[in-house]
C-alpha cells in the first residue's frame, strides 16, 4: 500500500462509541469504502493475525474490543489513519491516550438510545483538546428516536451544536435511505450492499415520479416538512466552528447496510484537520519546564508513542509501539533520538497498518502512525526526535481507582512476575506502583477487566500464576512540590501513603476521600493531581 505524498495533510482520526453502537461495523465499512478490504467482516475476522492471539480470544468471548488498532488507507487524495478505540469503560485509559494521537473523532450513536454513558465520558476527553467531532446516528434500519429528538439529545448532553448534513428517510422497516441535504440526492444500494452498486437518485424535486416511486408519498411529505424545519431551525455548516469543536456535522444511516457511510467518509476526508501543533517541554521530565509548540512543518523530525500493543502476532511474541509522527520526516534506517534513554537508534522495519496487514514503510510524515518493533525498550509517552531534548506533554496516566496485590502461587517465579508486571505497566495494560515503606508492588487499574487481562497474560506469556488480593486504596494523586525540602518532608510524614509510579514519581495513595481531604488541607502548598501529566 502506498499512501499519497502530496500537499494534502494526513487525516488522523479515531472512532469512538459506547459498546454496541456500531463502531466495529462502521470501521469495516469505512475500510470498505476506502477500498482497503474487499469484503465487510474482514476487520476482526477469524483469519487475521489479530484474531490469532489468546488475548483476542478473550476479547471475542466477551464480545468487547480491548485493543486499539490503527488502519491506514488512501482516500480522496489523502492518507487516512483510522484509530480504533476500545468501547468498554474498563479500557478507557487506552482510549484516552489514543485520542491524544488524533486530530478529529467520529462519534457513533445508537439511534434508538441516544448518547450513552461511555460516549459522554469520551466527549469530555475530546473537549480537553477541542477535538473536532463528526457524528453518525447509526442503526436507522431499526426503530430509532425521531431525528430531531436525537439531535436535541446530542446537543444537550454533549453541549455541541449539531448541523444535519444528511437526513433519514423513514426508519425501521420503512427506512429508505438518507437524503443528502446539500446535493439533494438519495443514495441507495442494491441487495448485497456492495458499495460499488450505489445508485444516486436526484431528489431535488420531492414530488418527482422517481422519488415518489422510491420512497412513497407519505415519506416524501414527511421529508419535505422535516427539511423546512431544518432550514428554519438549524444553522449552516461552518468549517471554523467544526474545527474549534463547537459544531458537529451529523450524518444519519446504518453502518450495517452502508447508508450514510460514504457521506461521512467524504466529510472527514474533506474537512478533517491535518496535523496540529503539539506542546513539548523544553526540559524533559521536569514538571516546571518551559513549553513550546512543535509545528508539523518544522524540518526536524519528532514523534511520540501513545500505545504499545503486545501479541499482535503470537508466533513472534512481539510488541509493537505505535508512534505518532508530529513534525519533519521519519526515515527508515536513519538515526533517531530516544529522549528518555538518551540513546540514538535506527528503526530497521517501521510498519504501517492496513486491516490485518502490515507493511514496512520507508518514510513517514506528520500525522502518520507507524509501528516500531519493541523488545521492551519503549514506554508510552516516549518522545523521539532528531536529537533535540524535548518531551511531548499530554499523554497522561489516569488515577486508578481499583488496586490489587499479586500473591504468587509459586515463589520461585518472583523474577518472572517482576518482569511481566514491568512490561505490562510499560504497555499501559495496568499501572504499577511501589510502596515507599516496603518493596511491595501494587497494581492499579481504572477498570476491573484490566486485571483479567493481566492475569491472563501473566499466566500465558510469563508462566506466572497468582492470586489477586484487594488492596485498601481507592485512588492515587500525583504530587507537585515547590522544592525538594518540601518534598522530602511530605514523603517522610506521609510515608505510609506514599507510592511511586513506574516512572518513580511519588504519589499519595488515597485510603478514603476523607483522608485525602485532610492531607490536602494540612499541606496547602503541595498540589495534588488526578492525572500524571500536569503542569
Ligand atoms: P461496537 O461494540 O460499537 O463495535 O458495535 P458493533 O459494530 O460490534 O455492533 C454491535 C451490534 O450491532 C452488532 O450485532 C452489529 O451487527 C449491529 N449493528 C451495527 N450497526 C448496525 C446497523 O446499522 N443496523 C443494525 N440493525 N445493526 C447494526
Amino acid at each position: 500500500m502506498t499512501l499519497p505524498v502530496n500537499e494534502n495533510p494526513r487525516c488522523t482520526f479515531a472512532i469512538i462509541s459506547h459498546p454496541d453502537a456500531g463502531k466495529t461495523t462502521m470501521t469495516e465499512k469505512l475500510l470498505w469504502f476506502g477500498r482497503v478490504v474487499r469484503e465487510a467482516g474482514m476487520v476482526k475476522s477469524k483469519q487475521g493475525n489479530y484474531a490469532k492471539s489468546d488475548w483476542m480470544e478473550m476479547e471475542k468471548e466477551r464480545g468487547i474490543s480491548i485493543t486499539s488498532s490503527v488502519m491506514s488507507f488512501p482516500y480522496n487524495q489523502r492518507a487516512m489513519h483510522l484509530l480504533d478505540t476500545p468501547g468498554h469503560k474498563d479500557f478507557s485509559e487506552d482510549t484516552y491516550r489514543t485520542l491524544t494521537a488524533v486530530e478529529s473523532v467520529l462519534m457513533m450513536i445508537d439511534s434508538a438510545k441516544g448518547v450513552e454513558e461511555q460516549t459522554k465520558k469520551l466527549m469530555e476527553v475530546c473537549r480537553i483538546r477541542d477535538t473536532p467531532i463528526v457524528t453518525f446516528m447509526n442503526k436507522f434500519d431499526r426503530d430509532a428516536m425521531d431525528p430531531f429528538e436525537l439531535i436535541d439529545n446530542v446537543e444537550k448532553i454533549c453541549s455541541i451544536q449539531c448541523v444535519p448534513m444528511t437526513w433519514p428517510v423513514g426508519s425501521g422497516v420503512d427506512f429508505k435511505g438518507v437524503y443528502d441535504i446539500k446535493t439533494k440526492t438519495i443514495r441507495s444500494f442494491d441487495e448485497g450492499n456492495d458499495p460499488e452498486s450505489e445508485k444516486v437518485l436526484d431528489a431535488s424535486d420531492l414530488h418527482s415520479a422517481e422519488v415518489l416511486d422510491y420512497i412513497g408519498t407519505e415519506l416524501a411529505e414527511k421529508l419535505e416538512e422535516d427539511l423546512e424545519m431544518i432550514q428554519e431551525m438549524m444553522p449552516e455548516f461552518i468549517e471554523e466552528e467544526f474545527l474549534a469543536g463547537i459544531m458537529t456535522p451529523v450524518f444519519f444511516g446504518t453502518a450495517l447496510h452502508n447508508f450514510g457511510v460514504k457521506e461521512t467518509l467524504d466529510m472527514i476526508s474533506t474537512h478533517g484537520p491535518g496535523p496540529a501543533p503539539r506542546e513539548v517541554r523544553l526540559s524533559p521530565f521536569d514538571e516546571n519546564s518551559d513549553l513550546r509548540e512543535v509545528l508539523p512543518n518544522e524540518k526536524k523530525f519528532s514523534g511520540f508513542i501513545f500505545k504499545i500493543q503486545a501479541n499482535m502476532d503470537k508466533k513472534h511474541r512481539d510488541r509493537v509501539a505505535f508512534m505518532r509522527v508530529c513534525s519533519g520526516v521519519f526515515e527508515r534506517n536513519t538515526k533517531i533520538h530516544h529522549v528518555r534513554t538518551g540513546k540514538d537508534i535506527k528503526i530497521a522495519s517501521p510498519l504501517i497498518f492496513q486491516a490485518q496487514d502490515r507493511e514496512i514503510t520507508e518514510k513517514a510524515y506528520p500525522g502518520d502512525i507507524i509501528g516500531l518493533h519493541d523488545t521492551g525498550k519503549f514506554q508510552i509517552g516516549d518522545t523521539f526526535t532528531n536529537g533535540e531534548k524535548i518531551e511531548f506533554t499530554g499523554i497522561p496516566s489516569f488515577a486508578p481507582e481499583i488496586f490489587r496485590k499479586v500473591l504468587l502461587k509459586d515463589p520461585m517465579k518472583a523474577k518472572q512476575l517482576d518482569k511481566g508486571l514491568q512490561q505490562l505497566s510499560e504497555e499501559g495494560t495496568v499501572q504499577l506502583f511501589r510502596r515507599h515503606t516496603s518493596p511491595e508492588k501494587i497494581l492499579g487499574a481504572v477498570g476491573v477487566l484490566q486485571f483479567e487481562v493481566v492475569k491472563h497474560r501473566l499466566e500465558d506469556e510469563y508462566g506466572v500464576r497468582g492470586e489477586y488480593e484487594g488492596y485498601g486504596f481507592v485512588g492515587v494523586r500525583w504530587l507537585k512540590f515547590k522544592n525538594d525540602i518540601q518534598k522530602d518532608k511530605f514523603i517522610e510524614k506521609n510515608s505510609i501513603n506514599i507510592v511511586y509510579d513506574n516512572k518513580a514519581r511519588p504519589c499519595f495513595a488515597v485510603r478514603s476521600e476523607w483522608d485525602l481531604k485532610l492531607v490536602m488541607e494540612k499541606n496547602e502548598e503541595v498540589e495534588f493531581f488526578t492525572t500524571s501529566d500536569f503542569k
